[in-house]
């Protein structure tokens, strides 16, 4: 456990803080949540290195350093109603279940979504909702949100959650092909208002639904 302790501060100076992420509400988020919970037991010792690891059904749990800037790209105060979609492990809806109100997050693969329920529980984050659905459609019962954060690339972004968002709110999303992307920043800032901001290149896997990527392409 200790050792955990020491990888996983060593991960948020070397990886998170080194390059630039400041907010630290994120960085400490980062040092409480156990990642390694989060991977398969093989993989427990690869956790708090400085990249992407397999969790199974050809998905990933992204980088630790793409999850500081998704969640400090968010500006989140304690306060916020967030929607993630792409579960996955859990693990980003660990981090956004200490940095905001209530998480709400959709995961399209049953699988994925039984492991994160339960890792979730075990570490003590029992109050993020979980749903099985095709989230290119947001979550149109619990909206409007503070925050939507999408943690799978997408070839455009889905009508459903511009309008799902709160005003003043603001949606961070990967935008572009299948295997590389940019993280966009999308700030609504009227009922028809919409500010853009490109952050950064980025590498998610596909968002795969009605509003997103064929499953098969
Ligand atoms: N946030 C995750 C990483 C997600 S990887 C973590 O912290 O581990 C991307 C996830 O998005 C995968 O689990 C994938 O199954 C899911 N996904 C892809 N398309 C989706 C869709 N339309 N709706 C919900 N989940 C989707």
């Amino acid at each position: 456990m200790r050792d955990f302790a020491i990888a996983r501060r060593r991960m948020v100076e070397e990886q998170v803080s080194a390059r630039g992420v400041k907010d630290k509400r994120v960085l400490d988020a980062m040092l409480k949540v156990p990642r390694h919970k989060f991977v398969e037991e093989a993989l427990e010792g690869k956790a708090y290195q400085d990249a992407p690891l397999p969790i199974g059904e050809k998905q990933t749990i992204s980088q630790p350093y793409m999850v500081a800037v998704m969640s400090e790209a968010l500006a989140l105060k304690g306060s916020e109603k967030v929607l993630e979609v792409g579960t996955g492990s859990g693990y980003q809806a660990a981090i956004l279940a200490l940095l905001a109100d209530r998480v709400f997050s959709l995961e399209r693969i049953p699988a994925l979504a039984r492991r994160a329920r339960k890792v979730l529980d075990g570490c003590g984050f029992s109050k993020v909702n979980i749903r099985l659905a095709d989230g290119t459609h947001g979550w149109q019962d619990m909206a409007p949100f503070d925050a939507i954060l999408v943690t799978a690339g997408a070839p455009e972004v889905p009508r459903d959650y511009l309008d799902q968002l709160a005003i003043g709110g603001c949606l961070v999303i990967p935008v572009g092909d299948r295997s590389s992307q940019v993280l966009m920043r999308i700030t609504r800032i009227g009922e028809q208002e919409y500010r853009e901001e490109q952050l950064m290149g980025c590498r998610f896997v596909p968002l795969i639904g009605n509003h997103g990527w064929h499953e098969s392409a």
